[in-house]
């Protein structure tokens, strides 16, 4: 066997990108044990028993039970392994094909999601360290421009926060909540958001940066905020090319990759439930839910054209496009190897295992 596969296992009847009919690809990594959990003597409750499996060890149940997925990460996996065979790159390729592509990172509080999206975070954690998927996506993604030399592309990047079903600009430190409106052309969408234009991977890297500081600076003094918010980068790619048979028109195509770090997981403690935090707790569990519910009713072909609750939160509305027929998902459902752990993760592995397949069209616009 190579290294790759001793640091994960594939499942082998799903491979790695899927077919044309697998268009939710999900994938689980698992963080390694942290140091205070080591010395708590806290035990991994997690093994890998076979391609793309992961097992584990329920106390509460007292059994031990194995789930499948179309890869699962172990905990020495690198970045660059997690970015090379989560299918993440296929979805890159996609949205530059006019696909509205989303990756959604799903877990506890703790477990990994945004150090896999964006790498370490804090004093001292530079992006050329360890830098998360999001960081390599970019590096792929102007690559991609640069290869595909007969068209033009623009890409615009949009970032906002969802706190308690309030949308907030992560690229406009203004505190104002911006309205979600729906309109024929547009479907639903954050009015007054900026999208700044990004020439580069500079530009991008920028955009994340600026970001992430808008959301440190607010969630400062407002106790657990950030594992309490959903963060949405959007980056829309507009491509040109010419007709081939009629030069004087041109051809435009947009797609669309939705970089999305998920709230917690888990669930709130009832004595931490009270007033204000209660509220916020009822509306981030609400909109997981509405999210599991809208992507089992898109996996399901029975479901698939009937009704899809998107309305039902905020999150969902401003995925409405991304999820519903443009493209391909991607979910990484991230948790942590420990014992004490355990009953959360069970409880995102039974989350990411209702996501299946989602059907594709492409978003072709003529002007
Ligand atoms: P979440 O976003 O799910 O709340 P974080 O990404 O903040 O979790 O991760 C929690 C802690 O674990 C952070 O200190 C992070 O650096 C560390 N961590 C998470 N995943 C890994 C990993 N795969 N390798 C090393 N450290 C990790």
């Amino acid at each position: 066997a190579s290294s790759q596969e001793s640091l994960m296992s594939l499942s082998s009847d799903e491979g790695q990108g899927g077919s044309d009919l697998d268009n939710i690809n999900v994938v689980v990594r698992v963080r390694p044990l942290a140091s205070h959990e080591v010395g708590k003597k806290d035990i991994q409750a997690v093994q890998f028993p076979g391609e793309g499996q992961i097992m584990v060890d329920d106390q509460i149940n007292g059994h031990s039970r194995v789930y499948t997925f179309n890869v699962v990460f172990e905990p020495e996996a690198s970045q660059e392994d997690v970015f090379e065979f989560s299918g993440l790159k296929r979805l890159v390729d996609m949205a530059l094909d006019g696909f509205a592509c989303t990756v959604l990172a799903y877990g506890q509080t703790g477990a990994g999601k945004t150090y896999t999206l964006t790498g370490p975070q804090g004093e001292g954690a530079g992006i050329s360290h360890e830098p998360g998927v999001i960081n390599l996506a970019f590096s792929y993604l102007y690559e991609g421009i640069k290869q595909r030399k007969s068209e033009d592309f623009v890409i615009h990047a949009s970032y906002l926060e969802i706190y308690n079903e309030h949308v907030l600009d992560l690229l406009n430190p203004s505190p104002k909540h911006l309205p979600v409106r729906w309109s024929k052309d547009k479907g639903f969408y954050a009015e007054n958001l900026f999208a700044v234009e990004c020439e580069d991977e500079g530009d991008l890297q920028g955009v994340l940066e600026e970001g992430k500081k808008n959301r440190q600076v607010r969630s400062h003094n407002m106790n657990e905020h950030s594992s309490r918010s959903h963060t949405l980068l959007v980056l829309t790619l507009t491509a040109e090319t010419r007709d081939l048979d009629d030069p004087h028109t041109f051809i435009r195509r947009q797609g669309k990759l939705s970089l999305v770090d998920l709230a917690g997981s888990e669930k709130t403690k009832k004595t931490n439930s009270k007033g204000e935090t209660l509220v916020e707790a009822n509306n981030i569990n609400k909109s997981l839910l509405v999210l599991g519910n809208c992507i089992s009713a898109l996996a399901d072909p029975r479901k698939r054209s009937g009704h899809i609750p998107y309305r039902d939160s905020c999150l969902t509305k401003l995925l409405a496009e991304s999820l519903g027929g443009g493209g391909m998902a991607l979910m990484i459902a991230c948790v942590s190897p420990s014992r004490t752990n355990a009953p959360e993760t069970i409880s995102t592995l039974r989350y990411a295992s209702r996501a299946k397949r989602i059907k594709t069209k492409p978003i072709v616009r003529m002007d």
